[in-house]
Order: C-alpha cells, then sequence, then structure tokens
C-alpha cells in the first residue's frame, strides 16, 4: 500500500450542514422556534473513554462517541465510523441525517451514530478488536434491537458488526442478532446488505439520468471514494452501462479514456490496499477527479468535498451524493445555479439502511430472505422514495435537497404530533 497521506483535513462543519438543511425545511414547512429546537437537538447522547490495550501492553485512551438524534419514530438506527476526524459535532450531525434518511425512505427507525477518533490503518485486527469490545461495553446500556441498532460505516466493517453482536449477546447471556445489521450472512446478516448502499446511489443515479433523458450507454462517470460504497457503485454503474472514467481512493486518483477495467482495478484494490498503481490507467489529483466533464459523478468517500472553492468547477450534470455530506451549503447553491442536479444523500445512499431494516426484520422473525428478494425490495423502494421526493421537488419548485429533507422532517413531526408531548 502507498505511504498513507495525512487524512483528509476537515474541510467543512458537517454540524452546520445539517443545521443550516434543517433551518431551511423548518422555514418551508412553518413550524414554530420550539418543534424546531425539538428537531435540531439531541435526544440522547453518550461520550465515552476507551482504554485500548495495544500489542506492545501500553494503553492507550481513545474518545467514542453515540448519540440517538431522534427515536420518535422507533429505535435509534446508525453506523459506526472509525476514522480520525470524529469528534462529537460530526457524530450529531451524521445521527440527523439518519434520522431524516430513515424517515425519507418510511423505515420504522429514529437516527444515531457512534464513533471512535482513530485510525484503524494503525491498529492490528486483535487491538480492533479489544477496542470495539470494550467501546461497545461502554455505551451497551444505550444499545439494544429495539433501542439502538448499529452497523458498519467509515472503517468498520461486517467483522466490527459480529464483535459488536458477540459482546452484547455474551452480556445478555443469549444471542441476539437484531442488535446490529451489517453482519455477516452466516450469523444472520442480510443477503444484499453488503452492496445495498452501492446499488441505492446506481438507483438513484439512473433515476435522475432519465430525467436528465440521458441513457446510462450515453453516460460517463467518475467517482471518489474506492471503499464500501464507492468500489460498488462504480461496478453498478459499469453494469448498467455507464462508463466509469474516473475512480479515487485517499490515496489518490485515477482516469481511464473510455473507462475503467473495474474488475481488474479492484483485484488491484485487493492485493495492493489501493487504486494507486493501477496499470490500466492514468494518475490524476482529486480536482481532476470532482471537475471532471462526466455526467455523473459520485461522491463516496467523506464529507465536505465540494466547497464553496470548488463547486463552479464541477461540471458533472449530475451529483449522486454516495457519502454523507460531501456538499456544503453555499456549494450546493452554487451547484443549483449552474443546473447541476444534486441527489441528496439522505436519498441517494438510503438503500444499506433500508436493507439493514430488511436484515432486522429477518433478525427479529429468525427468517431470511434471498438475495433477489431482497435486491427487488430494494430496487422497488428506492425508486418510490426517489420519485416521491423528485414530485414533491416539482411541486414546490425546490431542489431536491429541500424537497428530501422537508419531507422526512415533515414525517418525523407527524408522529411528534401524534405521539404528544409527555407529560
Ligand atoms: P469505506 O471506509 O469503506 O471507504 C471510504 C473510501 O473513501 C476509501 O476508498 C478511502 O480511501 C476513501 N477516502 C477517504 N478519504 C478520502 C479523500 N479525502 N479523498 C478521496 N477518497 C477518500 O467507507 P464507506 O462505507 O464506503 O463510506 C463512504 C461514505 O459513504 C461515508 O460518508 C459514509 O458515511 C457513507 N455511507 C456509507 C454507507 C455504507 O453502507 N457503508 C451507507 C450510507 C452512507
Amino acid at each position: 500500500m502507498p505511504a498513507a497521506p495525512a487524512l483528509e483535513a476537515k474541510t467543512a462543519l458537517p454540524l452546520q450542514s445539517a443545521h443550516g438543511q434543517l433551518a431551511e425545511a423548518i422555514d418551508f414547512l412553518g413550524y414554530p422556534e420550539g418543534q424546531h429546537a425539538m428537531l435540531r437537538t439531541s435526544r440522547r447522547e453518550m461520550t465515552v473513554s476507551v482504554p485500548l490495550r495495544r500489542d506492545n501492553g501500553e494503553i492507550e485512551l481513545l474518545t467514542g462517541h453515540r448519540v440517538q438524534h431522534n427515536i420518535s419514530r422507533g429505535p435509534a438506527k446508525g453506523g459506526i465510523r472509525f476514522h480520525p476526524g470524529v469528534d462529537l459535532d460530526e457524530v450529531r450531525a451524521l445521527a440527523m441525517w439518519m434520522t431524516w434518511k430513515c424517515a425519507l425512505i418510511d423505515v420504522p427507525y429514529g437516527g444515531a451514530k457512534g464513533g471512535v477518533a482513530i485510525d484503524p490503518t494503525g491498529y492490528s485486527k486483535d487491538e480492533l478488536e479489544r477496542l470495539t469490545r470494550r467501546f461497545t461495553s461502554e455505551i451497551m446500556p444505550i444499545l439494544g434491537p429495539e433501542k439502538d441498532i448499529p452497523a458498519p460505516d467509515i472503517g468498520t466493517d461486517e467483522q466490527t458488526m459480529a464483535w459488536i453482536m458477540d459482546t452484547f449477546s455474551v452480556n445478555h447471556g443469549h444471542t441476539i442478532p437484531a442488535v446490529v445489521t451489517g453482519k455477516p450472512i452466516s450469523i444472520g446478516g442480510s443477503h444484499g446488505r453488503a452492496s445495498a448502499t452501492s446499488r441505492g446511489v446506481v438507483h438513484c443515479a439512473l433515476e435522475a439520468a432519465a430525467e436528465r433523458s440521458l441513457r446510462p450507454e450515453t453516460c460517463t462517470a467518475a467517482v471518489q471514494g474506492f471503499g464500501k460504497v464507492g468500489a460498488g457503485a462504480a461496478t453498478f454503474l459499469a453494469e448498467a452501462g455507464v462508463s466509469v472514467e474516473y475512480v479515487s481512493d485517499q490515496y489518490g486518483a485515477l482516469y481511464a479514456d473510455g473507462g475503467l477495467d473495474l474488475a481488474a482495478l479492484s483485484r488491484h484494490v485487493a492485493a495492493t490496499g489501493s487504486v494507486v498503481g493501477f496499470d490500466g490507467a492514468d494518475p490524476v489529483s482529486q480536482a481532476d477527479l470532482l471537475e471532471a466533464d462526466v455526467d455523473i459523478l459520485v461522491p463516496a468517500a467523506v464529507e465536505g468535498v465540494i466547497t464553496e472553492a470548488n463547486a463552479a468547477a464541477v461540471r458533472a450534470k449530475i451529483v449522486v451524493e454516495g457519502a454523507n455530506g460531501p456538499t456544503t451549503i453555499p456549494a450546493d447553491r452554487i451547484l443549483a445555479d449552474q443546473g447541476t442536479l444534486v441527489v441528496p444523500d439522505i436519498l441517494a445512499n438510503a438503500g444499506g439502511v433500508l436493507v439493514s431494516y430488511f436484515e432486522w426484520v429477518q433478525g427479529n422473525q429468525a427468517y431470511w430472505w434471498t438475495k433477489e428478494e431482497v435486491e427487488e425490495k430494494l430496487r422497488v423502494r428506492m425508486i418510490s422514495a426517489y420519485r416521491e421526493v423528485s414530485d414533491f421537488s416539482r411541486k414546490y419548485g425546490i431542489g431536491l435537497r429541500s424537497a428530501a429533507t422537508a419531507l422526512a422532517v415533515q414525517r418525523v413531526a407527524e408522529a411528534h404530533r401524534l405521539r404528544g408531548l409527555y407529560p
């Protein structure tokens, strides 16, 4: 693997973006300040110290968070992130976006997020297992299949979920698969979960392309990030006939005229840990990728990559937000002014939480569905969510992001109204 660069500096404050988007939706919906405050503020926040015994015997003290933004529509749901940039405000923003995402695709969940400030690439598997188990036991009081259900995010994977499930189960004296989603299939994971976010991104990209009268076979694409979301999104776009010309990861970016050979690239990444050094393409910069003259741009890495500084240079006709919060609010306005169709994160990357919901339902029922059943349910629900948002946006003459946030906020506010305020 190439030498790791300093992981990206924080280019934007995700909580500012999340608050700004909510404020706009509240304005549009005409809700009073008290209701706005309830929707803006996390329901519960837990910050914990996580002492980790390193393999050399030394102790390193890390910090973790779990934030439940809203639980009015059901248990809190959201990923766990291991990344050096994790802080409480970032987790708050991500938890809020989970609330809107779950409401938007109409699954009976609230929103949560968690994370530990750590660069997992610098730790052994044993160290990551100890870290995960200790973090799980610290936040255990607020976890549970009916309370809060974690899933993978940046820096975590199905193995992490297996450790969380095991730690929770051992402490409760029996196996409780539905406490996490994104588990390995052999211990209760769902078929189709691993690829669900990427497939959802591509369903949205193809719907957006159709709205712009573009046929997939005539489209080109750039995908930033070649992890769980980006690699799948690139592959499924190519399967749909789109020519994927640019991809990148945190180490570098690539371009191939006429489209990348994604199967060969995936083998290269499996062998070396990065897209860098792949023979069948030319190295380019991250800026070249973001500003590429393509039809579809899929930012699928980290937040705050399309900013006031580079939005005007984005030439893609359609931006499909695989990552959470990749576009800052000022950048969003610039993209809207130049006519770029932006499919917002809470819609575009909702496929993962949708199939997480299917996994949780299967876990609760001790039953399973086939990959085909899961993928068909995913396709139907993603396309109908896209069309609901698109219709709402046309009806009120607002962008897709404003429409998605307003629809979602309306659904959460409706739950508040029907449940009433206790006491
Ligand atoms: P991942 O860790 O599997 O992959 C992240 C990828 O981004 C890696 O290829 C990494 O090298 C790359 N990257 C990191 N910093 C970069 C930078 N500055 N420039 C270019 N590339 C960079 O994570 P993931 O699960 O694929 O998540 C990616 C995004 O999608 C995150 O914003 C996450 O919150 C969001 N998301 C993930 C899921 C899911 O199911 N995994 C669901 C919804 C949203």
